[in-house]
Formats: C-alpha cells, structure tokens, sequence
C-alpha cells in the first residue's frame, strides 16, 4: 500500500495526542519537533504540504534588517538567532548570500546611516556572517554595471541566507523527519469541523479530497496551524482568540537569469520597501509586493505584474525591458500579519510586525499559531513542545534534538562513497560533485539509497525530464517517500521544475510521461490532464 493509504487507514485507527491542522512550516516543524519527543502525532493539510503561503515566499532565511527601521531589535534579534541556528543546523540548505544593495539619492535615510544600520544589523546577528562592505557608485560601476547608477547615491553589501532549494521543499524536510518519527501525515485532507468529546478529547471530521470519504479523527490536543486561514478554520471549530490574522500580499515573477553573480541585488522599490533579485538556479526570482487584501487570494492582478516589472526596469540597464513575455512563472501568497484586538484603524501596513503569536487554551487542549516566518520555524517547533507539556500531555524524550542534517562525518562518507564509486561514469548532466552535493541536501541519509540504486541500474542516474536536474531514481525516491498524490505535488513543490520551466516547456519535455508513469502507475495519463488542465 502507498505511503499516503496507509497513513490516511491509520488516521481514523488510533487515538493521538496531538493533530495538526496545516502543513505549512509551523504544522510542518510542530510535527517534527512533538513526533521526534515520542509524541503521538498526527497532521493533516486540506492540499498539499506547504502549499498555501509556505510555498510563496523569497526564499530568505533571514534576520529582517528592515525591522530596524521600526525599532524592533528584540525581534531582529530573534530572527538573526533562529537565522544562525537554522545555518548551523542545516549547512547543505540554508546558505549564506551576499545582498548587494543600491540606495537611490534622496532615500528616506542617507546613506550613512543605512550603512551604519547594517553594522548593527551585524552585530545584532551575533557578527557570524561576513561583515558588511561600503559600495560607492564606483565600485558599483566596476562590479555590477547591470545597475542603473544615475539615481543612485551609493550602496552596501552585507550577508544574510537563502534556502538552496525552494521552501516548499524546506517545509517537506520537516513533515519527511516527522514522517521518520513516526507521524501520521497526509495531505488533500481537511478538517471540516471539530468537537470535544465527553472525555476531553477532540473528534475532528475530516475529508479525503481525493476519494471523497469523510472520517473522523480523534485527539488530545488540537493544533491550528492553517496560516492564512487560522481565524476562518478557528470560527469553524467555534474557538475565539484575542489575536487575529490580516493579510498582506506578495508576489514574486520569475525571469531568465538576469545576472552571473550568485548574490541577491537589493533595491528600495517605488513605495520604499525593500526589492529583491534573487538567484534561483537558472532564473532570477523579482520581487516582492506589499499589498494589503481582505482574503486570503492567489491572483496576481495586471497591477501586481506592472509595479514588479517597471521596479526592475527602472533599476537595471537591461538590453531589452522586461515585459510580460519574459515571464516564465510567478508566484503570489498572503503573509499571515497578526495583531491582536478588534481595531484596525491605525494599521500601518508596512510596520505591521512579522512576528509569531501562539494563543494557547489550555482548557481545551488548543492552541493556534498566528503569523511567522520560515526563518523562525525551529523556535516554534520549539515553544509549540514546552505548550503541549504544559497541557499535561507527557513527552517522553523532551531533549532529544529534534532537527538539523545528519551531521558532517556522514556527509563526509557519503561525497567519499560518491567519489570511489565513480559517480562520474554515470552522469552526463553535472558534475558527480555536484549531484552527490544536491543528493545529500535534498535527501540527507537516504541519499546512500540511492547511490545503491545507481549501482544497481546505471538508468537511475540519467536526468528523466528533459530540461530539468531530477534523475530517475529520484522520482522513485518521490514515488515512495514523498507523498506525490498530484503532478504538482512534485512540480511545484517537491522539485522546483515548474517555477524554472514554462508549463509549455514541461508539457513537451520527453520523459515527462515515463516520470509520471513511475509516480502515478496506471493513473499517468489522467495525472497529466489535470494537471495541464488546471
Ligand atoms: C510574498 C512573501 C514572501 C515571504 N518571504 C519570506 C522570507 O523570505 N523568509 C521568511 O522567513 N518568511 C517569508 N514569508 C513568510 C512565510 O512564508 C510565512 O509566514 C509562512 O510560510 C507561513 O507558514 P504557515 O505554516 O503559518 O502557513 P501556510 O504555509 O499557509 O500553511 C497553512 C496550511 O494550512 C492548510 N489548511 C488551512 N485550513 C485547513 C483545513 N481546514 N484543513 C487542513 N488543512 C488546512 C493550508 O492548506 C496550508 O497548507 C513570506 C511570505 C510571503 C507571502
């Protein structure tokens, strides 16, 4: 029986002492850091994991220098910690990046003070990244002529990190450790409603939305953890908190390379927030947007695309303009902002803070995570452990670490094996230096698996769509371990093909049926129209 049956027959088996509602990256951490303690967990999402707001961000791990501005140190503090701890913990992902930034004349600050800002910026982060470096527009000239200088009066280049691959497959990581901890997860489930039992616990009816069952699901403890949608999903369940959600949107278009070097440049757009271009293998990644809306939607208007497109424009000595021809994917999310109380009167949007809020009932064994970011996921993880204890729900192994790669000797051995292997023999695509490096940060442990399969089967070394990095034992790898259940799953989320490819591009692409056939056996071809269909 596949991975997801046999969770989804399990579901409705057991008692649990905790189900997450959500698996985005607060469900996702929530359920590595309790399942990985010998909690008994459970977690579902009424899509795919991380595919609402977890799958739209920049891509940054990072400690949010522009909160300086509104004076909230504790919270660049914090940010920067979990950004350190996030580095120190996960060396093949989250890496550091330089972002080389422009600042126009006549900003809102001089110059000066922007820089001595990420000098503070730096120290606040605990100096653990390369200090920054004054850019006069000189040394902008000579380094990156792509910028257009004549408004600008200078510059800066200081470190932050960004997720190697994309954040949805960050958030996989997570429900993949979970899943090795023995949680039960499953996606294209959603909780319709919840109710306390005599006895205290919770009975959630949930829905499969890919068979259409209902079923019922029962637990201690309750997480809402549904992001954009905590305050719709806590009416549902008839729970009222003092913190509620507010929507910001953001969208991100994806172009051809636009420059050589691997670093992200930085601007102030035209309504002086931060823009970025940020490196994403093949492609650039623009963006973003700050644009207050009362849903939670996923539409990028004409509008979103023009303010992007004439920022980049404005800013760079392109040889053509971008224009909407250029655009070969986008990506469009609500930040879930929290603020708690009724007003939203005095709202100023762009100093609405980032931080988490985690309301607890302890009573009924409930609690909601409001807000975020990916870049504090491990202190969630973290808290959301200490609340639950504080339920009275026992955690048996309460220090035992709960996340990080495998550590540098293994990942030592396994470049070793690689190596006397001859992975080279096999390869044509890159390096074997470079795909055992990807094979390790994308499947840690189990990448000595797949060294074994190549062994076995020269094929499973050989890139199966074409265009694209994924070689086929990957898509086994998918097939068993990573819950595909529609095309997209792996498009979008568990690779990145469909943010670097055209959809035009992947419909053609040979192999592209024989990768689906592997995922989805004798249900292939209807995978493939739904998908292009969509
Ligand atoms: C444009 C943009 C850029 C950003 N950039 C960054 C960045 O660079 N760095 C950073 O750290 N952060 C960034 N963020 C913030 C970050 O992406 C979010 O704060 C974070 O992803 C929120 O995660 P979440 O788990 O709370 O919500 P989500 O990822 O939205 O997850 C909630 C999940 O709950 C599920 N769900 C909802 N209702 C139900 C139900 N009834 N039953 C079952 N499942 C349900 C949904 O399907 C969804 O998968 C950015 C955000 C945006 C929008």
């Amino acid at each position: 029986m596949k991975l997801r049956a046999t969770n989804i027959y399990k579901l409705s088996r057991t008692t649990y002492d905790v189900l997450i509602i959500g698996g985005g990256i607060n469900g996702a951490v929530s359920a590595a850091a309790l399942s990985a303690k010998g909690v008994k967990t459970a977690l579902i999402d009424q899509g795919d994991f991380a595919c609402l707001t977890s799958q739209e961000s920049s891509n940054l791990a990072w400690g949010g220098i522009k909160y300086l501005e509104n004076f909230e140190f504790s919270l660049v503090r914090k940010l920067c910690k979990g950004r350190n701890r996030l580095i120190r913990n996960y060396p093949s992902t989250v890496k550091e990046i330089r972002f080389y930034t422009t600042v126009a004349k006549g900003f809102r600050f001089p110059t000066i003070l922007i820089w001595m800002g990420t000098w503070l910026y730096w120290m606040i982060g605990s100096c653990s990244m390369r200090c920054p470096r004054y850019l006069s527009r000189k040394t902008i000239h000579a380094e990156e002529p792509l910028i257009k200088l004549e408004h600008a009066a200078g510059g800066f280049e200081y470190s932050d990190t960004y997720l190697h691959d994309n954040d949805a497959r960050f958030v996989f990581g997570f429900i993949r450790s979970a899943l090795n901890s023995g949680c039960i997860a499953a996606n294209y489930i959603e909780a319709l409603k919840s109710d306390k039992d005599p006895q205290g616990g919770w009975t959630t009816r949930v829905k499969n939305h890919i068979s259409g069952e209902t079923f019922n699901i029962e637990s201690k403890a309750l997480i809402n953890a549904a992001g954009p949608l905590a305050d719709s999903l806590n009416n549902t369940l008839r729970q009222s908190t003092l913190h509620r959600i507010l929507f910001s949107k953001g969208i991100h278009l994806i172009v051809n390379r636009i420059t050589e070097h691997h670093r992200v440049l930085t601007f102030f757009a035209s309504d002086g927030r931060l823009f970025f271009l940020i490196p994403m293998g093949v492609r650039t990644c623009i963006g973003t947007t700050d644009t207050p809306v009362d849903h939670p939607t996923k539409e990028i208007t004409a509008e979103d695309r023009e303010f992007v497109l004439n920022n980049a424009n404005s800013l760079l000595n392109l040889k053509e303009p971008l224009t909407e021809a250029d655009i070969i994917a986008e990506r469009c999310g609500v930040r879930p902002l929290v603020i708690k109380g009724e007003s939203t009167e005095e709202t100023d949007w762009m100093r609405l803070s980032r931080k988490h809020a985690i309301e607890v009932d302890r009573n009924q064994k409930f609690l909601t995570i409001f807000g975020g970011k990916l870049t504090d996921c491990l202190n969630v993880g973290d808290e959301v452990c200490e609340i639950i204890k504080d339920m009275g729900i026992p955690i048996p192994f309460q220090r035992y670490k709960w996340y990080g790669e495998p550590d540098q000797t293994a990942k030592m051995h396994f470049m070793h094996q690689a190596r006397v292997f001859r992975l080279d023999d096999f390869t044509s695509s890159e390096s074997s230096e470079k795909l055992s490096s990807r094979l390790w940060r994308r499947y840690g442990s189990e990448a000595f698996k797949l060294l074994e399969l190549i062994q076995e089967d020269p094929r499973q070394a050989e890139v199966l769509i074409k265009g694209t990095e994924y070689i086929r034992c990957e898509l086994h790898e998918a097939t068993h371990r990573e819950m595909v259940t529609k095309l997209e799953d792996f498009l979008r989320r568990r690779s990145k093909i469909a943010l670097i490819e055209r959809k035009e591009t992947i419909k053609k692409a040979s192999g592209l049926r024989e990768a689906c056939e592997i995922l989805f056996g004798g249900e292939a071809e209807s995978k493939i129209e739904e998908y292009f269909k969509a």
